[in-house]
C-alpha cells in the first residue's frame, strides 16, 4: 500500500480514524441508552400469498427513533449491536414484542388465527445458550402457536453447521416453528445446509427481484432459486417487489409468497392493525353462517 509522503498523510489518516472511532463510540453509547430507554419499536411488513393476495403473515422490522438524530436505519445499527453484544437483549425484546403483537391481533380478529409473525435473528442470538428459553418464553407468554412464529436466519448463520445448531433448529421445526432463509443468494450459498436443516422457506433477496426484469442474469437467479425451493419441497418468498410487472412475473414462476413496496411498505403497528381488520373482515356469506338461520 502506498504510504504517500510521510507525516502529513498519517495525520489525516489518524484524524479520520479518530472521527470514525468517535462516531462508533457515540453510536455504541447511544445504543446502550436506547435499550434502557426503550427507543425501539417494530414495523410490520405484510407477507402476501401471491396467487390470491391473502395476507399470511408480517415481518417484524426493528426501528430506532433516536431523540436527536431521528430514525436510524437498522442497516446502520444492527451490525454495531451485534458487535457489542447488545443484539441479544435487543433481539429478545423484538421477539417478545412481535409475539405479543400477533397475539393481540389474533384475539381481536379470530379470522386472523393462522397469521404468523416473522422475526429476524442474528448469529449472536443463536450462539447464546439461553436463546432456546427466550423462544419458549416468547411463545408461552404471548400464547401464540409455534406455527405462527417464523424465524429468519441468513446463510452465514447456517454455514458453520454444527451438530448443536442442527439439533436446536430441528427442535424448533418439530414444534412447528417455521424457519426461513433470509436474503437467499447473497451469502455463501452452500446447498448442503438446505437439506441438513429443516428449512420451511427461502426468501429470494430483493437485489435479484427488483432488477430481474431489466437484467437477464438476475432473472435467471430468481428463477433458479424458486425452482430450487420447489425441488426441495419448500416455499419461496420474494422480497422487495416494487412493481406490478415484477409481481406478475413471480406469479408466473409460482412463487408462493412475496413482500415489497408495491404490495405494502412496512407499517407501524396501528396501521398494520387497521389493515388486518379490513383484510380479514368476514365475507357476507360467512356472516350469514355465523348468524345462522333466524
Ligand atoms: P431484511 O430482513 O432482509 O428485511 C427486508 C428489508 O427490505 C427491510 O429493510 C424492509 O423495509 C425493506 N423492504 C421491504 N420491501 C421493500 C421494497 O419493495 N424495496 C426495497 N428497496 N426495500 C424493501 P429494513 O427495515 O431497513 O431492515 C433492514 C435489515 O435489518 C433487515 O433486512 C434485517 O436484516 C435487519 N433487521 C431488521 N429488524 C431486525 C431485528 O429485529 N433483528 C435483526 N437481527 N435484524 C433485523
Ligand atoms: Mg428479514
Ligand atoms: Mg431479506
Ligand atoms: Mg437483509
Amino acid at each position: 500500500r502506498a504510504k504517500g509522503s510521510g507525516k502529513g498523510r498519517l495525520e489525516i489518516f489518524d484524524q479520520q480514524m479518530y472521527l470514525q472511532t468517535l462516531a462508533r463510540h457515540q453510536l455504541e453509547k447511544d445504543l446502550r441508552r436506547a435499550v434502557e430507554q426503550q427507543e425501539f419499536s417494530l414495523d410490520y411488513q405484510p407477507i402476501f400469498a401471491l396467487a390470491n393476495r391473502e395476507i399470511c403473515g408480517f415481518e417484524a422490522l426493528i426501528r430506532w427513533s433516536h431523540p436527536q438524530r431521528g430514525r436510524i436505519s437498522p442497516e446502520a445499527f444492527i451490525p454495531m449491536a451485534e458487535e457489542i453484544g447488545l443484539i441479544v437483549p435487543l433481539g429478545a425484546w423484538a421477539l417478545q414484542q412481535a409475539c405479543q403483537q400477533l397475539a393481540q391481533w389474533q384475539s381481536q380478529c379470530p379470522a386472523a388465527a393462522s397469521l404468523y409473525v416473522s422475526v429476524n435473528l442474528s448469529m449472536a442470538q443463536l450462539r447464546e445458550a439461553s436463546f432456546m428459553t427466550t423462544i419458549d418464553q416468547a411463545l408461552a407468554q404471548s400464547g401464540i402457536l409455534p406455527s405462527c412464529l417464523q424465524l429468519e436466519l441468513t446463510e452465514s448463520m447456517l454455514m458453520d453447521g454444527s451438530e448443536a445448531l442442527v439439533t436446536l433448529l430441528q427442535g424448533w421445526a418439530d414444534d412447528g416453528i417455521r424457519l426461513s432463509i433470509d436474503d437467499f443468494g447473497t451469502g455463501y450459498s452452500s446447498l448442503s445446509y438446505l437439506h441438513r436443516f429443516p428449512v420451511h422457506s427461502i426468501k429470494v433477496d430483493q437485489s435479484f427481484v427488483n432488477s430481474m426484469l431489466q437484467q437477464r442474469e438476475k432473472r435467471k437467479i430468481v428463477e433458479t432459486i424458486i425452482h430450487l425451493a420447489h425441488q426441495l419441497g419448500i416455499e419461496a418468498i420474494a422480497e422487495g417487489i416494487e412493481s406490478v410487472a415484477q409481481l406478475d412475473y413471480l406469479k408466473l414462476l409460482n412463487c408462493e409468497k412475496g413482500q415489497g413496496y408495491s404490495l405494502s411498505k412496512p407499517l407501524p403497528s396501528d396501521a398494520a392493525e387497521l389493515l388486518i381488520t379490513e383484510h380479514f373482515v368476514p365475507s357476507p356469506s360467512a356472516t350469514l353462517e355465523i348468524g345462522g338461520p333466524a
